[in-house]
């Protein structure tokens, strides 16, 4: 008979990956659904997380000459529709403010009264009432480039949500820039990408392809959209991060107009990025068990748990004092120049504890009792490696090793990462097998199937969408690099090919 090994997490995610999703957040305290539909509360561990992404993001971002500010949360309707194929895009996801007071109705209740003249839309994104002050701030080519970031909620009315992957409202950064030639807007939409994929790989361990979006796929009012994709451990791509080069589409709309240097009057060449609280999803659903999450140290919530074990309150005494001196040997080292992050979590829960720290994902575990305080040495467990694979330290070995150790998590993390990516991108090339390779064997909605396929297309918008008809999977990018750009036949309709394209199912 087969040994049956407890995990923490039921279901597993072969048993259900969606739901073992769902059971993961919980578990690990990250966030908890909302009374308000479509909202979820984010609770400190999972808080945490987000900061520790933004603040890497937020310094890269800086590197490159970006700066902070802020817009209203609010947009007059009158905006939105200056820009035709984004008014069109974001209509239907719109949350509409139609009045600003509240009254007592006829029933006793209160009603909304006191109608706007014009209604406003809570931001889905924030194009049009940045370029309204990017118009006012920009008059010559002295002005420009103009790079501004701001971190921002924004709303969209979603109809199916899922916590952190698509919810009505989340968490994000808009970075909007305007350029006096288009050949440095493009620029500045590949070097954001760039930002983007590093944070992805160096950080969050989760390895991305750089890609170009189809038409069919683009950001409402954009030019050409660049993206990074991942792969979750159910062969589901997870868009990461979009940048998008707008041309002239929103200086025409906004009216961003500069004096060049000739002292003609032109419009501005605009991007726009961002990044979102999907991210966090992803970091799950790359490095999860069925233990719960695992968090790379990089941006980890905390890097190491202390926790003391006593009986009595002789012992307390003295494993807390150990455990005090401990920590601050720790806190007192930099990891990725930042503070060691440290946690003690001496509650009188019995095996629980340990448990729940697994679950959160924090990727250094260490044990302190009397025991090991009397051979001078910590028993310390890896979250990345297997669960009971514990050992014994000294604990001076334990503390000069820390930075190296959280290290070789994170190379971890990421290796294994992008074997999982390896091991499930195929180059496809005849249409039976490409059906064959993204329909699932059984009828479980939950079975896991597919994957990447690198496949010709024609480029044809038709093919693109018969495709997503038939089976659900989309072109997730035209790949940045050249190794795809050989001659064949579309997947679809057999016509002639010039590349290969990212085709997958994906949230
Ligand atoms: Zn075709």
């Amino acid at each position: 008979m087969a040994k049956v090994v407890k995990t923490a997490i039921s279901p597993t995610r072969e048993q259900d990956y969606p739901e073992w999703y769902q059971q993961v957040i919980k578990a690990s305290d990250l966030a908890e659904r909302s009374v308000v539909r479509g909202c979820m509360v984010i609770k400190p561990w999972g808080y945490a997380l987000w900061e520790n992404i933004v603040n890497s993001l937020d310094g890269m971002f800086k590197e490159t000459g970006v700066k902070n500010a802020y817009f209203p949360l609010f947009i007059p309707l009158s905006f939105l529709e200056k820009e035709a194929e984004h008014v069109e895009g974001f209509a239907k996801e719109c949350a509409v403010v139609t009045h600003h007071r509240l009254e007592k109705g006829p029933e006793g209740g209160l009603v909304p009264a006191g109608p706007l003249t014009e209604p406003l839309i809570v931001r889905p994104t924030s194009e049009t009432i940045i370029g309204d002050s990017f118009a006012r701030w920009v008059n010559s080519y002295r002005d420009l480039p103009l790079l501004i970031n701001q971190w921002a909620n924004v709303v969209r009315w979603e109809m199916r949500t899922r916590m952190f992957l698509r919810t009505s409202e989340f968490l994000w950064q808009e970075g909007h820039t305007a350029h006096a030639t288009a050949q440095e807007a493009m620029e500045r939409t590949q070097l954001m990408l760039d930002i983007y994929a590093k944070l992805a790989e160096d950080y969050l361990a989760m390895p991305v392809v750089r890609g170009r979006k189809t038409p069919l796929e683009r950001f409402p009012g954009a030019v050409d959209t660049l993206c990074i994709e991942a792969l979750m451990q159910d062969r589901k791509a997870l868009q990461a991060g979009t940048s998008h080069f707008l041309g002239q589409n929103f200086s025409k709309a906004s009216g961003i107009r500069f004096q060049n240097a000739e002292e003609k009057e032109e419009f501005a060449w605009t991007t726009s990025w961002g990044a979102s609280t999907r991210l966090i999803g992803g970091v799950i659903m790359t490095h999860g068990d069925d233990d719960g999450i695992i968090m790379p140290p990089r941006v980890a919530s905390a890097h190491v748990v202390l926790l003391p074990i006593f009986k009595n309150p002789e012992e307390r005494t003295k494993v807390m004092e150990f455990t005090a001196n401990l920590s601050k040997e720790l806190t007192d080292q930099f990891y990725d120049h930042k503070k060691i992050r440290v946690e003690i979590d001496d509650r009188d829960i019995g095996g629980a504890r340990g448990w729940e720290w697994i679950k959160k994902g924090v990727p250094v575990r260490v044990e302190i009792g009397p025991r090991d305080i009397a051979g001078n040495s910590v028993f310390v467990g890896r979250r990345d490696l297997g669960i009971r694979e514990k050992k014994s330290m000294p604990r001076d070995r334990f503390v000069a090793e820390i930075t190296l150790m959280l290290d070789e998590i994170q190379k971890n993390l990421f290796s294994r990462a992008r074997i999982y990516l390896k091991e499930n991108t195929h180059t496809i090339d005849d249409s039976k097998t490409f059906y064959d390779y993204f329909t699932p064997k059984s009828k479980e909605p939950s079975e896991i199937h597919g994957g990447f396929s690198y496949s010709h297309w024609c480029g044809s918008g038709d093919c693109e969408t018969k495709i997503k008809n038939d089976l659900s999977v989309t072109i997730r990018c035209i790949p940045l690099t050249d190794e795809n750009g050989d001659n064949g036949s579309c997947i679809c309709c057999g016509n002639k090919s010039t590349q290969r394209v990212v085709f997958a199912k994906a949230y």
